[in-house]
């Protein structure tokens, strides 16, 4: 089993688990020809991707969608609400014979992986982090929230490896230079995930089985890697956990988890 964050942050998030037959993705917001070339760059191919499950409708999660329901049969995991959201929104028709309608909290089948899409707190019609089972493998792709909540946390418990928001740091937010709207969105509840906050929901999840994490979905304007990460190397410490981070411009391979 091998995981890949494609590209994570606010251009665009495709993260890709693969067993080397069959291949999941986890939002597809970067164009199709950078899918392909990063698939290829981390040893994954395009051929063998069979579903992407989508997080919710914002453009940096869906770029990809009306290339990939053209030049691919891959099927899409969506929430109905989600759906009507890309549909009224994009513009973006999902025929009912490319698609997995998903509810939050139900778990779907995808060729044996387990698909469980649970509740995030965030600005879209019905977004959702992603819990997936494959073999005895646990994952979960979890960005794009403004708070960490019990639900979340509940759904991060038992990981494998776990892909975490590390939006921003919030003094850097603050002083800054976007619009007071902008920063007020992403400080909300509803907006994105800071390292204190990410720092506070890895310490509840921690667990034996915690090999990976991996830091994702990083602002260019609001964050410094270095901080994410010591945010994260502090709950990390005494731990054996293994600490990436994934990046906008360039493919990251997490090879060799699970069986
Ligand atoms: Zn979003
Ligand atoms: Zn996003």
């Amino acid at each position: 089993m091998e995981y890949a964050a494609l590209a994570s942050g606010s251009k665009g998030n495709c993260h890709a688990f693969s067993d080397g037959q069959r291949t999941l993705l986890v939002d597809a917001g970067i164009t199709l020809k950078q899918i392909r070339l990063r698939l290829e760059a981390v040893g994954m191919d395009l051929a063998s991707v069979g579903a992407v499950a989508i997080s919710h409708e914002h453009s940096d999660h869906i770029r990809a969608v009306p290339i990939l329901l053209r030049h691919t049969d891959c099927v899409f995991m969506i929430t109905r609400e989600t759906l009507a959201a890309v549909n009224a929104i994009h513009g973006i028709d999902i025929p009912p014979e490319r698609l997995i309608p998903l509810r939050a909290g139900h778990a779907a089948d995808w060729n044996g992986v387990r698909v469980l899409p649970f509740t995030t707190p965030h600005d879209a019609a019905d977004p959702v982090a992603y819990r997936i089972e494959w073999g005895g493998f646990q994952a979960a792709v979890v960005t794009d929230l403004g708070h960490p909540t019990a639900l979340v946390a509940d759904h991060c418990s038992g990981l494998d490896l776990l892909a975490l928001e590390a939006n921003h740091d919030v003094q850097m937010l603050r002083e800054g230079s976007y619009p007071p709207a902008l920063k007020a969105r992403i400080l909300s509840r509803v907006g994105h995930l800071s390292n204190e906050s990410m720092g506070e929901l890895l310490a509840g999840v921690l667990g034996p089985r915690l090999r990976t994490v991996i830091l994702a979905h990083l602002s260019e304007q609001n964050n410094d890697p270095a901080l994410a990460r010591l945010a994260a190397a502090e709950v990390l410490r005494d731990t054996p956990t293994v600490l990436h981070l994934a990046r906008q411009e360039e493919p990251l391979l997490v090879a060799g988890q699970g069986q």
